[in-house]
């Protein structure tokens, strides 16, 4: 059991979202949905809104990253999916944006595939440990 069941990756590139699945290989048994941006994305939560996370370019056409989260963080049903932004060097200022509207952390392009499983790792187990808590409170 990994606790990573279903996971969007949310990215403009089909370049990237094949690397994301290479890299993610190791979560076997995990759903990995594609969307090409926010506005492709927000469709696919209307579908199906159980995400355990949400990898996220923030530069994208039709609906960017930070455009994405500023829809999604206002609807309760998804606002608690966390949410790991893939920010390029150079753009610290939408990242910052990104955090602030309460994205959960961040990889740099181009990253190690060990950055982004021990980002996973901590992610989950901050989410294990907010259901723990919900559960208790
Ligand atoms: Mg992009």
């Amino acid at each position: 059991m990994t606790g990573l069941n279903k996971i969007l990756v949310v990215d403009d590139s089909q370049l990237i979202h094949s690397m994301y699945r290479l890299v993610l290989h190791r979560y076997a048994g995990c759903r990995i949905l594609d969307a090409m941006n926010g506005l492709e994305a927000l469709d696919v939560l209307s579908k199906e809104s159980d995400f355990d996370l949400i990898l996220l370019d923030i530069n994208m056409p039709v609906m960017n990253g930070i455009q994405f989260m500023e829809k999604l963080k206002k609807d309760n049903l998804y606002r608690k999916i966390p949410i790991i932004v893939i920010s390029t060097e150079g753009k610290e200022e939408d990242t910052l944006t990104a955090l602030k509207l309460g994205a959960t952390g961040y990889v740099v392009k181009p990253f190690k595939p060990h950055m982004l499983h021990e980002l996973i790792e901590k992610v989950l187990a901050r989410k294990s440990l907010a259901t723990i808590g919900a559960k208790s409170g």
